[in-house]
């Protein structure tokens, strides 16, 4: 018998015939003596849909009020859900964040999780109920509901499993688990079925919509084992999230060096030309960027030559203008000849932990891309990370070509 968290989200409770299918894999998994918890989304499409009917009344919503509606899209997937289950002749019973007492702090629409409350859990399941939670949301100390972020029931599901100790935590979602790349870009693209943690989590941060990475953070934190499913399928097995053994060098060297390829569009680059090359000028850059609470990604500065430097970061998209009006008004104080933003960027990076025992991924990946004429315009690296920044139009092609460079398409 083991004590499994089942995730769900919004397309596999995005109908009742749905639901009705979830409730129906919830059984099976009784039947075979586990003890379920069911953490579940809104139904697909109905978040962003009372995100914008708060817009109508507010167009900047108030957040302590948007985290009160928003959370009731969840409310409804969990009543939905017990009832599936009821109508199977199991016993459910299902629980709002608060209700469980999910504890977060008080950062509406973006709130971290504090603690849990687990015992009336614990005790539901020993009584033989199924346990159906809503995902996104919890309670702050002081009774006012919050959300987790887009994205948070996974969050929720993994905190639920590192609170109760869980044997597993399957997350079911509309893909069959976690692929070497975005299969709508490169058809030929695998599902992997392991990956280790850091990678998952280097994934998640370059843009793999995947999983939220909150979740994946953790996972690690906790060390709960965590499986990625199909949920429209009968018996696949997903993607597990492993642990990398350290002690364990032969598991390290089956390793594929390259284990997924990432993407994406959200960030925008600002540069900075012909700045003063001299102590403090990286601060007085970025200090008031980050007072204006826009986060930093890549960050690049030139070699001097002439006294003179240029200095290169990215922002999300989104906040691209905001950065270039606040660099504007210092632009005289710091001394820079021009501010430009570019926000026709992409950004490209290859994971993998085989990195570490293999020399020349780096020098690879730029033939490949040179071979294709694409101009590299700023690198960052990790560990177990190469990152690049292109120009937008040719993100998919680059994908494409260094997927097949690192052979991702072969098991
Ligand atoms: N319903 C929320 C969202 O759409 C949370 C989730 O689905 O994970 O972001
Ligand atoms: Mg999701």
């Amino acid at each position: 018998m083991a004590l499994i968290v089942q995730k769900y989200g919004g397309t596999s409770v995005g109908s009742p015939d749905r639901i009705k299918n979830l409730a129906r894999r919830v059984a099976r998994f009784k039947a075979l003596g586990h003890q379920i918890v069911v953490v579940v989304s809104a139904m697909s499409g109905e978040t962003n849909r009372l995100i914008n009917l708060a817009k109508e009344i507010m167009p900047e919503p108030d957040p302590r009020e948007l985290d009160v509606m928003v959370a009731t899209g969840e409310q409804v997937t969990i009543g939905l859900t017990a009832m599936a289950l009821m109508e199977l002749g199991l016993k459910a019973k299902s629980y709002t964040g608060s209700q469980v007492r999910i504890v977060t702090d008080n950062a509406h629409t973006k709130a971290r999780i504090l603690r849990i409350d687990e015992d009336r859990i614990r005790a539901d399941l020993d009584a033989g109920n199924v346990v159906v939670v809503a995902g996104f949301q919890g309670v702050d100390e002081n009774g006012n509901i919050t959300t987790l972020g887009r994205g948070g029931s996974d969050t929720t599901g993994v905190a639920l499993a590192a609170a109760l100790k869980a044997d597993e935590c399957q997350i079911y979602t509309d893909v069959d688990g976690v692929y070497t790349t975005d299969p709508r870009v490169v058809p030929e693209a695998r599902r992997l079925k392991s990956i280790t943690f850091e990678e998952m989590l280097e994934l998640a941060s370059q843009g793999s919509k995947v999983l939220q990475i909150r979740s994946v953070e953790f996972a690690g934190k906790y060390k709960v084992k965590l499986r990625v499913l199909s949920s429209f399928e009968e018996d696949g097995e997903g993607t597990l999230i492993t642990f990398e053994d350290p002690e364990n060098k032969d598991s390290n060297m089956e390793q594929p060096i390259i284990s997924g390829i990432a993407f994406n569009r959200d960030e925008a680059k600002i540069m900075v030309l012909g700045v003063p090359d001299k102590p403090g000028i990286a601060y007085q850059i970025l200090g008031p960027v980050a007072d204006a609470k826009i986060d930093v990604d890549m960050i690049i500065q030139n070699m001097g030559a002439d006294g003179t430097t240029d200095f290169t970061f990215t922002v999300h998209k989104n906040d691209m203008t905001k950065a270039l009006g606040i660099l504007n008004q210092v632009q005289a104080h710091i001394g820079a000849r021009e501010i430009r933003g570019d926000d026709k960027i992409a950004k490209v990076s290859i994971v993998g932990v085989g990195m570490r025992s293999h020399v020349g991924i780096a020098s690879q990946m730029f033939r490949t891309l040179a071979e294709e004429g694409i101009n590299i315009q700023m690198i960052s690296t990790s560990e177990i990370k190469i990152a690049v920044v292109i120009d937008e139009k040719y993100m998919e092609l680059a994908v494409r070509v260094l997927h097949k460079a690192f052979e991702l398409e072969e098991a």
